[in-house]
């Protein structure tokens, strides 16, 4: 981090969580807050994400009123999707909001949608920082977001449990991971479960009578499972598993793991990151600093340019996709 001075004309400070939850957005907002009062600089908690700002849900948060939540999972702030703050009369209405309530810069966790909403929120006068908090590891311009360590894990975990079972009544199982537009949770998963085929949005080009067929080889060959992990992006697990079972005769089940794997209690690492991530845009924006998104690059924490960051594109690596399909 480039060393700044802490800015006169910041006072108070607000911390904002939006769109999906995530573990380990507690962690931040705990040390956003602890670390902006540390600074001398007050800090305000918006309920429920641009909604509550809309709504005027704010009030002070003290050191105190985060004790005891970094090992929570979701966010104790809240979360809502804000249809009204993707229109400029919306935007408008938050930021005087913000000036009535002598909140000079916020801080934002949340995926892409969330950091759209604090540039326009900046184009209106009040100062905002970003920091990534989706379970998806969906934002191009970080290789780490707040809660895709604890979800990954969880999904493993209950994966390896469906394929004990699976194993011992030679059944296939398809499960469906989280992940409508990007296959990261599906792809960690198949590789860490030892999955036979990895479906995900990225690449659509799988064909099931190829997966037809190897199952009716493995079988064959005397394997006792089959086991396919199915990101929420290709969808359809239940009619592809009734297809699969007639065509190849073995039982075959689709588990959808859902919305377990959003909650439960954060990762050391999910609390470990979005600790220095929420210090660090805590410290940047009682600097003056705005139109900022914290990152982590090349094993660095860094803060790079929102519209800049808003423009990156992020793909699977083709290596690592081409590798989880060699290892079945
Ligand atoms: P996740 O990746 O978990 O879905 P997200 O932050 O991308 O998180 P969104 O629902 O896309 O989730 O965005 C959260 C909120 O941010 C929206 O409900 C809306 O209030 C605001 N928002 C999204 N896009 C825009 C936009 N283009 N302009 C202004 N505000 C926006």
């Amino acid at each position: 981090m480039v060393e700044r001075e802490f800015s006169e004309g910041i006072k108070t400070i607000g911390v904002i969580t939006s769109g999906g939850d995530a573990p380990g957005m507690n962690a931040a907002i705990r040390a956003v807050v602890r670390k902006a009062i540390g600074n001398g600089v007050r800090v305000k908690g918006i309920k429920k994400g641009f909604q509550g700002l809309l709504s005027e849900e704010i009030a002070d948060m003290e050191k105190k009123d985060v004790a005891d939540i970094i090992q929570r999972g979701g966010t104790v702030l809240g979360t809502a999707r804000c249809p009204e703050f993707r229109e400029l009369e919306g935007q408008q209405r938050a930021a005087e909001i913000c000036r009535k309530h002598k909140i000079d810069g916020v801080v934002v966790i949340g995926g892409d949608g969330t950091y759209r909403g604090a540039m326009d929120l900046t184009k209106q006068g009040i100062n905002a920082i970003g920091i990534p908090g989706t379970i998806d590891l969906d934002i191009a311009c970080t290789e780490y977001t707040i809660g895709f360590d604890t979800a990954v894990n969880t999904a493993m975990e209950a994966i390896d449990k469906i394929r004990d079972t699976s194993s011992s009544h030679e059944r296939c199982s398809i499960i469906e991971v989280m992940g409508r537009n990007a296959g990261y949770i599906a792809l960690w998963c198949g590789v860490a479960n030892g999955a036979e085929n990895i479906l995900i949005p990225e690449y659509y080009d799988y064909n099931e009578q190829t997966i037809i067929n190897s199952i009716i080889a493995n079988r064959k060959k005397g394997k006792t499972h089959h086991l396919i992990i199915n990101a929420e992006g290709i969808g359809h697990s239940t009619s592809m598993a009734r297809r699969i079972e007639a065509a190849t005769g073995m039982e075959t089940r689709a588990t959808i793991l859902g919305y377990m794997q959003r909650g439960g209690s954060p990762s050391c690492k999910d609390r470990y990151y979005a600790s220095i991530m929420g210090a660090y845009a805590a410290d940047i924006l009682c600097q003056g600093a705005s139109n900022r998104v914290i990152s982590y690059r090349h094993g660095e924490f860094v803060d790079l340019d929102m519209t800049e960051a808003l423009a990156m594109q992020k793909k699977i690596n083709d290596y690592q996709f081409e590798v989880s399909k060699v290892l079945t």
